[in-house]
C-alpha cells in the first residue's frame, strides 16, 4: 500500500546551524578544537555529511576541565541560592521549548529518527527533565540522626549532602537530547560543573543547548560541551586526575575501560550500560494489549534502545497469536528518512551500526533462526534494517544471548514459569524486563524474582525522570532519575558535636 510521503521542509535556523562548523564550548566560549580539527557528523538516512564539528581531544579536555575547575572552586556558581540554580535550570527548559521545532529536526537529521517522535517524545521529555531536576535544586537535605555511643553525653549529630565536584559525562547517540537533559539535570541542580561529551554520532542537539546554556545565563565554565571520539576525548576525561565523577551511558564494553580510566583517582562512577531484556507474556495476558505492547518494545526507536525488549518469551498456548501478531505489526511500519512525517522506522545510526545488525541476522541463520517477518536490509542507500521477527531460537544462540541494538526480536515458547524465570534471568545483563499477564499475584511475584533495574507489567518502556532507573550486573552502577540521583551527585558528610 503506498502512502505517500511528507517531507518536511527544513527549518532555516536549522540550515543556518548545520552549514558552518560546529565549535566547543568551553569557559563560556565557543572554540576551536586546539589541533584545528574538525570531524564530520553523517544524516543516517543518507548517508551524506549533514555537519563539520571541532573535534575535541585531549588538550581540549584540559581546557574544559580547568573551566570546570574553576567554575567549582572559584566562581560566581558556589556563590548561587539552590534557587537561583533551579531558575536558571527552568529558563533553560523555556528557552528549549520554544525552539522544540528545531531540536526535533536537528536530532532527526543528525540520528535518523522519526521527526515525528522527536517532537513528540525526545524534546518534550527533555524539557521535562529539566524542569523535573529544577525542582529538586532546592530539596536536597540531610538528616539529624540520634547517637546511641557516650550515653554520659549528648550530641548532636547530622548530615550534610555535599556536591560531588566536577563531573565528566559520555552519552550515547540513541537519544543525544533526553541523554544530555538527564545527565546535566542531576549534575546542576546539585551545583556540580560539568564536561559533557556528545556521542561523535551525534553532536549536534548538545551544541545546540550549548548556545541557550550561554543564552540562558549559566556562569562561565558550569557546562562545558566537548564533542570528539570515544578513544580520544572521552578516555581523557575518563583518566582525568581534576574530575570527581563520570557519568556515563552506552555500551557494557566501554563501561569496563571506563572503570579501568578511572582508577588513577578513584573517581567516583555511574555507569547505564547495555541491555537484552526479557519480554514475558503468559497465556492469562490481555493479548490484544500485549501484541502491539511487545512490538513497540523492540520497535521504538529502531530498537536502538538500551531497555528494548529484545527477548519476547510467550506462552506456549499464546505462541501463534503472539509471533502472528508483532509480525503484522513489524511488516506495516513504515520505513523512511526520519524527516517524513509518515515515517515510523528510521535508519540505524550509521554505516558500523548496519554492518553489525545484519551480521547479528545472518549469525542467527547460520544458527538455525527464522525470520517471520523482516530479515534483512532496506533499500541500498541509508541505513535501513527491516524490523524483524526472529523465531526457531533459542538460548544458546549468538542473537538471543547479546545485544544487537536494532529492531530484532527473538521469540521463544516456554511452558513452566520457574523454568522461564531461569530463562529470563541467565544473561550477564540486567535492565529491563516486562511482564504481560492478568493474574496480579503472578505478576508481582515475578517482578520481584527477575533481577532488572526496572520491571514493567502490562506495559513496557516507560520511563519518567522521577522513576529510578538502572541496571543489575553488567548493566551498570548506580541509579539515575528519581531521589536516587543524590547518591550519585552527592557526598554525605557527618557532623557530630556534643551539646551538653
Ligand atoms: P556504541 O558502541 O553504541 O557507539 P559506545 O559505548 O561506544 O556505544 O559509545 C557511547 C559513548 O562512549 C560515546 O560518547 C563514545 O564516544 C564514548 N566512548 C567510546 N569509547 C570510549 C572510551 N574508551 N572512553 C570514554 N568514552 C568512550
Ligand atoms: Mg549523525
Amino acid at each position: 500500500m503506498a502512502t505517500a510521503t511528507q517531507t518536511v521542509a527544513v527549518d532555516p535556523n536549522v540550515n543556518h546551524f548545520v552549514a558552518k562548523p560546529r565549535r566547543l564550548l568551553i569557559g563560556g566560549k565557543w572554540v576551536d578544537a586546539a589541533s584545528g580539527k574538525t570531524f564530520p557528523t553523517y544524516n543516517p538516512a543518507t548517508g551524506e555529511v549533514l555537519a563539520h564539528v571541532a573535534e575535541g581531544d585531549k588538550e581540549d579536555i584540559d581546557r574544559a576541565v580547568a573551566a570546570a575547575r574553576a567554575a567549582f572552586d572559584r566562581g560566581p556558581w558556589r556563590r548561587l541560592t539552590p534557587a537561583e540554580r533551579g531558575r536558571l535550570m527552568w529558563r533553560l527548559a523555556d528557552l528549549v521549548e520554544a525552539r522544540l521545532e528545531e531540536f526535533a529536526q536537528l536530532e532527526s537529521l543528525d540520528n535518523g529518527k522519526p521527526v515525528v517522535m522527536a517532537r513528540l517524545a525526545d524534546i518534550p521529555i527533555s524539557v521535562d527533565t529539566l524542569r523535573y531536576y529544577a525542582g529538586w535544586a532546592t530539596k536536597v537535605e540531610g538528616s539529624t540522626i540520634p547517637l546511641s555511643m557516650q550515653p554520659e553525653w549528648k550530641f548532636l549529630a547530622y548530615t550534610l549532602r555535599e556536591t560531588i565536584g566536577v563531573v565528566g559525562q559520555i552519552i550515547p547517540w540513541n537519544f543525544p537530547m533526553v541523554m544530555a537533559t538527564l545527565k546535566l539535570g542531576p549534575a546542576l541542580a546539585v551545583g556540580c560543573t560539568v564536561v559533557l561529551k556528545p556521542a561523535e554520532q551525534t553532536p549536534l542537539t548538545a551544541l545546540l543547548l550549548g548556545e541557550l546554556i550561554q543564552e540562558a545565563g549559566f556562569p562561565d565554565g558550569v557546562i562545558n560541551i566537548i564533542p570528539g571520539y570515544g578513544s580520544t576525548a572521552g578516555a581523557a576525561l575518563c583518566a582525568h586526575p581534576l574530575v570527581d565523577k563520570i557519568a556515563f551511558t552506552g555500551s557494557t564494553e566501554v563501561g569496563k575501560l571506563i572503570v579501568h580510566a578511572a582508577t588513577g583517582n578513584l573517581k567516583k562512577l555511574s555507569l547505564e550500560l547495555g541491555g537484552k531484556s526479557p519480554n514475558i507474556v503468559f497465556k492469562d495476558a490481555e493479548i490484544d494489549s500485549a501484541i502491539p505492547g511487545a512490538a513497540n518494545a523492540i520497535f521504538f526507536n529502531q530498537g536502538e534502545v538500551c531497555v528494548a525488549g529484545s527477548r519476547l518469551y510467550v506462552e506456549d498456548a499464546q505462541f501463534d497469536k503472539v509471533v502472528d501478531g508483532v509480525s503484522k505489526i513489524a511488516s506495516s511500519l513504515r520505513i523512511g528518512p526520519g524527516m517524513d512525517t509518515t515515517t515510523q522506522i528510521g535508519p540505524l545510526i550509521s554505516q558500523e551500526q548496519l554492518a553489525r545488525v545484519c551480521g547479528y541476522l545472518e549469525s542467527g541463520y547460520t544458527e538455525g533462526a527464522k525470520a517471520a517477518t523482516g530479515g534483512k536490509r532496506h533499500g541500498e542507500k541509508g541505513y535501513f534494517v527491516e524490523p524483524t521477527v526472529l523465531v526457531n531460537t533459542n538460548d544458546k544462540m549468538k542473537v538471543v544471548r547479546e545485544e544487537i541494538f536494532g529492531p530484532v526480536v527473538t521469540v521463544m515458547p516456554f511452558s513452566d514459569v520457574d523454568d522461564l524465570i531461569a530463562k529470563a534471568n541467565n544473561t550477564p545483563y540486567g535492565l529491563g524486563a516486562g511482564v504481560w499477564t492478568r493474574d496480579i499475584k503472578k505478576a508481582h511475584r515475578i517482578a520481584a524474582e527477575l533481577r532488572a533495574g526496572t520491571v514493567w507489567i502490562n506495559c513496557y518502556g516507560v520511563l519518567d525522570p522521577a522513576m529510578p532507573f538502572g541496571g543489575y550486573k553488567q548493566s551498570g552502577w548506580g541509579r539515575e532519575m528519581g531521589r536516587q540521583m543524590l547518591d550519585l551527585y552527592t557526598e554525605t558528610k557527618s557532623v557530630c558535636t556534643p551539646i551538653t
